[in-house]
């Protein structure tokens, strides 16, 4: 499992419940999945699973399409899994905790800390004076704390929730760079292929101006041969007349 995946599925068992990481699984690998094939695919019930996805839902991790049964006329639900938003939220989460971590630290490595020795409670050296430094539960004295152990512990915390988080974002940045780079790369094809079919069209069209050239000669025939039909129909009536004309102009002349 990679990084990503990781604090994506470390946020999701923490905040939403380990029992969705089995659904995330499946969905990770399909889109548009309807609840009744994961309910059947993970072994449970279909109200689990929609529970499940409420749940997902709720942190806008997981989206649905509805699309209406013909036959039961129901609506069916189909799901699919964002990966980006769902690291988005987490990273989102782990950056508002060390916020809180850092906070905390900035209180230890300032304050002066009594606590009683049942560790009932845990006070500031304000709150233990107006206490007169007794535990207002079990009446103890209470002690000054040594809370070098426990500043070490946070800082360590911090430390780590920092190197993962640079981490994410650096892998984060590799990848929205990879992205521009083939946007870019898409974007030169793009011109070089809106140039070429220019010069087709230019070819196109010329082409386009010799053809009705040639057709010019087809059409004249045609009209040619509809002349000679009028003419033949003409011939086959008049023709006998024009010979009988001719016949007796010849007789007039002799
Ligand atoms: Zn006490």
């Amino acid at each position: 499992m990679n990084i990503l995946d990781k604090i994506t599925d470390d946020f999701i068992s923490e905040i939403i419940g380990k029992d969705v990481l089995n659904l995330l699984q499946y969905l990770r690998k399909k889109s548009n999945v309807s609840e009744f094939k994961l309910a059947e695919k993970l072994n449970i019930t279909v109200n689990q699973t929609r529970n499940m996805l409420y749940r997902l839902y709720s942190y806008s991790l997981v989206d649905f399409t509805r699309k209406k049964d013909k036959k039961k006329g129901w609506y069916i639900y189909y799901w699919d899994f964002y990966p980006d938003r769902a690291l988005n939220v987490a990273l989102t989460h782990k950056n508002k905790r060390l916020e809180i971590l850092k906070n905390l630290l900035k209180k230890e490595e300032t304050g002066q800390y009594f606590s009683c020795p049942d560790n009932d409670v845990r006070f500031l050296l304000e709150q233990a004076i107006e206490h007169g430094f007794k535990c207002p539960e079990c009446d103890k004295v209470l002690v000054q704390e040594n809370n070098t152990r426990k500043i070490q512990n946070m800082m360590r915390t911090i430390d780590e929730l920092e190197k993962e988080i640079n981490e994410v974002n650096k892998i984060l940045t590799e990848k929205r760079e990879e992205e521009l780079k083939k946007i870019e790369a898409s974007k030169k094809r793009d011109k070089r292929k809106l140039k070429k079919p220019i010069r087709r069209i230019v070819k196109k069209t010329k082409t386009k101006r010799k053809k009705p050239a040639k057709k010019k000669p087809k059409k004249t025939l045609k009209k040619k041969v509809s002349k000679r039909k009028t003419i033949s129909k003409h011939s086959k009536r008049k023709f006998p007349k024009k010979i009988f004309k001719k016949k007796a102009k010849r007789k007039l002349k002799k």
